[in-house]
């Protein structure tokens, strides 16, 4: 998101897009199948999220729902309220895929950028395991702070950023179920002790037949059994699920994802009130959501402050 907010906000410069994922969106990920469907990243944007333009654009796309659900606020203690949340109109990954169709800009994906050099003309090459793509006078890395520095460790003097944001890992489990549960909730928070986060998906996808679910293990779980084999995982992940609401059903389907670069913990803006982080000859820029904080919008926000920024420079 921050990465398509660059390239939505400079659109009228000449801009080259890389991304090692063969789609656009990152962290905002969906999975479609005949059964079963999937958002396990990102889940929705908050309705009162403050990105003004995100909101525009989105409305303009018309690429969104806002829907009401019944949302536990706090399911170990019996918290529930009705939530407004804007989702994707057929998951989360239409909201990226659509803002990056409406784009035109040259794009490689399917490319990791391993390393980047600056030649004696002063531009940059990027270099693939396959490719080199040459002479490039800005370079944006819009990815986790930690993978960012390392792509940039040879430009940036690092031992100067004296604050340095983090993440936390979040292991997300799908699971699907042929015959209907009785749940009287769509989602909610505090599940148990080591599952943060649950959400129904059947509200996201019209044609969805069977019942699909999103579970989030918390991050200090996450954290103490970073290795823990897949089906160990699942098998708990779904004891937990299956308890809390007395579930008697087979389950049709079940899979584990690990994200290592989940969600920020402490946002880098928040440590040093800076809004990116630059090389000296100001050529070269890292941002993401970590520069702010750990939602949609805030990777939408870091992305536009930096292009303001950027139109700046070429003025
Ligand atoms: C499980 C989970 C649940 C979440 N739930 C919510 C939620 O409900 N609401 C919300 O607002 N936010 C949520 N978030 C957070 C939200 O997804 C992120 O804040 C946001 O998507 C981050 O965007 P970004 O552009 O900063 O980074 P990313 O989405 O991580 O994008 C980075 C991109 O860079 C690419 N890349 C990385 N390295 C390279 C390389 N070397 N070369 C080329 N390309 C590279 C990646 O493929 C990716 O496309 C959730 C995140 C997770 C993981």
């Amino acid at each position: 998101m921050a990465g398509l907010s660059i390239a939505y906000n400079l659109r009228e410069q000449n801009i080259t897009l890389f991304d090692k994922s063969w789609r656009p969106g990152g962290r905002v990920s969906t999975r479609i199948h005949d059964n079963y469907c999937f958002d396990h990243g990102a889940h929705y944007l908050s309705v009162n999220h403050s990105v003004l333009q995100l909101k525009e654009l989105i409305n303009k796309l018309n690429i969104a729902n806002e829907i009401e659900i019944d949302f536990a606020t706090n399911f170990l203690k019996n918290k529930k309220t009705k939530k407004k949340i804007i989702i994707g109109k057929n998951g989360m990954n239409s909201i990226p895929k659509s803002i990056f169709e409406n784009i035109s800009l040259n794009n490689y994906f399917n490319t990791k950028i391993i390393k980047i050099e600056k030649n004696k003309q002063g531009a940059y090459t990027l270099f693939s395991e396959k490719e080199e793509f040459e002479n490039f006078d800005y370079v944006l890395i819009c990815i986790p702070y930690l993978q960012s520095k390392e792509l940039s460790s040879n430009l940036i003097d690092f031992s100067k950023i004296i604050y340095e944001p983090s993440y936390d890992p979040i292991h997300t489990i799908m699971l699907s179920y042929k015959s209907k549960n009785n749940i009287n909730l769509s989602g909610g928070l505090y599940l148990h002790r080591d599952v943060s986060f649950f959400m129904n998906q059947n509200l996201k996808f019209e044609n969805l037949i069977d019942e699909c679910w999103v579970l989030n293990m918390s991050s200090e779980y996450t954290k103490t059994n970073i290795d823990i084999d897949d089906k160990t995982l699942e098998k708990y992940a779904q004891t937990i699920f299956e308890n809390a609401f007395k579930i008697k059903n087979e389950i049709r389907f079940i899979k584990s994802h690990r994200w290592l670069y989940a969600q920020t913990n402490i946002s880098y803006n928040s440590l040093s009130k800076k809004y990116w982080i630059n090389s000296k000859d100001n050529k070269i820029f890292l941002t993401g959501d970590w520069v702010l904080g750990k939602s949609l919008s805030d990777a939408w926000s870091a992305g536009e402050k930096l292009s303001h920024y950027i139109k700046n420079l070429l003025i």
